[in-house]
């Protein structure tokens, strides 16, 4: 059995209850299996797979706390910390009633090769809880935070692990964690990323995610001789990477034509009106059908139905496995060139292969949606100096990340004569930096 298929094997094994963890690991060793085998002996002997698969820490605890009819909750926190060969653990907190462990294993092995996708000094790591904030009042979010803040503030410190918003963790819940931290450990340093702009938070960290997911379409399409200009686009979501994405879609001059949340989607043949998306889901945070008051020309239709539109680019930016085998048919059915995902593993193993097979340009998550994480390093790097960035400082920073990382995934395939597939063109440049780093600092 070669050292890839056993180390996978190991993986099935040991986490049998964890199949969105086995997911990701099968995906990337499947990538990686050209470079370990030009390096088996030496990467063997180190155990490298296996460490690499392991993640260096997982913190799991209790947060009990109050809800508003006096009545004690219990939630269970995470932190996985994950690999620091090359900085210190930084990933974000989700809160979803639909977090465990394997949940966040799956999203902190990622992240590992996100962050080292950047280019930044920054390892990877996860962490959130089982508490679902959408229903609770201000109060019970606080106190479940604070409580959260109580047992983590061991773990983390601003050059230890530094954690940031993900899904379910907003402006509001980063601002309790924030401040009983400070609270707990008496001092104020850059502990959180995703902070708010009065106390120590960045410019343009709300656009990054979206904004780089099409700073780097665009430079892939460059790189391929194509343009941007007048593409149609299907986007999925209306959260903060989708109408981000949907923004600089525009303004790049191509059209998006779609808009989804988890319980209907909309397609709008002039264009999805950005500023209304903004006002029904940031301000009213209200469902999709009121789209059509704002574009009576719209249609709404129930259910998922996204990528069964005819586009030139899909760009997946709501949550997991929501692009499957059936819309990637599709898709290449309705002559798709390109599909860049904004959320974390949107596409099915089985979906991301077809879409290989039919040649389609295929930009992973971790290094398409990577804009989020390093707009979150240079707002590390701005509490460390103190200082605060201009907008467009913080932007051109992220434009150029989001354009290195597409020259080094490509350059990647390249070398091990992978040309196109930027799937693996992505795990491979992210692990070299990796391994490179763990090889150097010995067995630990
Ligand atoms: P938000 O919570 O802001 O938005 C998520 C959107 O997806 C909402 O519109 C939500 O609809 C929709 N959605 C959720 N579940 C489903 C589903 N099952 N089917 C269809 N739509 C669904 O999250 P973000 O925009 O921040 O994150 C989206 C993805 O991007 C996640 O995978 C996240 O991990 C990833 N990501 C985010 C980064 C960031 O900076 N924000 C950075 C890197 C990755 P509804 O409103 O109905 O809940």
């Amino acid at each position: 059995m070669s050292y890839v298929d056993e180390v996978v094997a190991l993986v099935v094994e040991k986490n049998p209850s964890q199949p969105e963890f086995i997911q990701a690991v099968k995906e990337v060793m499947e990538s990686l299996r050209v470079v370990v085998e030009a390096n088996e002996e030496a990467f063997r002997k180190d155990a490298l797979l296996e460490r690499i698969v392991n993640p260096e820490r997982q913190i799991m605890f209790r947060v009990p706390w109050v809800d508003d009819k006096g009545q004690a909750q219990v939630n269970t926190g995470f932190r996985v910390q994950f690999n620091s060969a090359i900085g210190p653990y930084k990933g974000g907190l989700r809160l979803h009633p639909s977090v465990n462990l394997g949940i966040i294993k799956f999203l902190g092995f990622e992240q590992v090769f996100k962050n080292s996708l950047t280019g930044l000094p920054i390892g990877g790591g996860k962490g959130g809880s089982d508490f679902d904030p959408k229903g609770k009042s201000d109060r019970e979010v606080m106190a479940f935070c604070q409580s959260f803040m109580t047992e983590l503030c061991k773990y983390i410190g601003a050059d230890t692990d530094v954690p940031a918003g993900d899904i379910g963790t907003g402006a509001r819940e980063i601002g309790y964690l924030f401040g009983q931290y400070k609270r707990i450990r008496g001092v104020y340093e850059g502990v959180l990323t995703g902070k708010g702009l009065t106390y120590g938070g960045s410019l343009a960290r709300t656009e990054a995610t979206g904004y780089g997911l099409l700073y780097i379409t665009d430079e892939m399409f460059k790189c391929n001789g194509k343009d941007l200009k007048g593409k149609t686009v299907s986007v999925s979501g209306s959260g903060n990477v989708a109408i981000y994405a949907t923004e600089k879609a525009h303004e790049l001059g191509a059209k998006v034509v779609t808009s989804s949340d988890s319980t209907g989607w909309i397609y709008d043949p002039e264009g999805i009106d950005v500023e209304a998306i903004k006002e029904i889901k940031e301000v009213k945070r209200a469902r999709l059908t009121e789209y059509k008051n704002y574009r009576p020309n719209s249609e709404y239709h129930e259910g998922k139905g996204v990528w069964s539109v005819k586009v030139d680019i899909a760009l997946p930016c709501a949550t997991q496995n929501e692009l499957d085998l059936e819309d990637a048919k599709m898709l290449v059915a309705n002559g798709c060139m390109a599909v860049c995902e904004g959320a974390n593993m949107p596409t099915t193993l089985e979906a991301t292969e077809y879409l290989l097979q039919n040649k389609v340009w295929f930009l992973p998550g971790k290094a398409a949606n990577a804009g989020g994480v390093a707009t979150s390093a240079l707002e590390m790097s701005q509490n460390s100096e103190r200082l605060s960035w201009t907008f467009e400082e913080v932007d051109g920073r992220l434009k150029n990340i989001m354009i290195d990382i597409f020259h080094n995934l490509d350059d990647a395939s390249k070398r091990y004569n992978l040309e196109g597939n930027y799937v693996a063109g992505a795990n491979i440049a992210g692990f070299e930096k990796v391994a490179t780093a763990m090889t150097a600092q010995g067995i630990c």
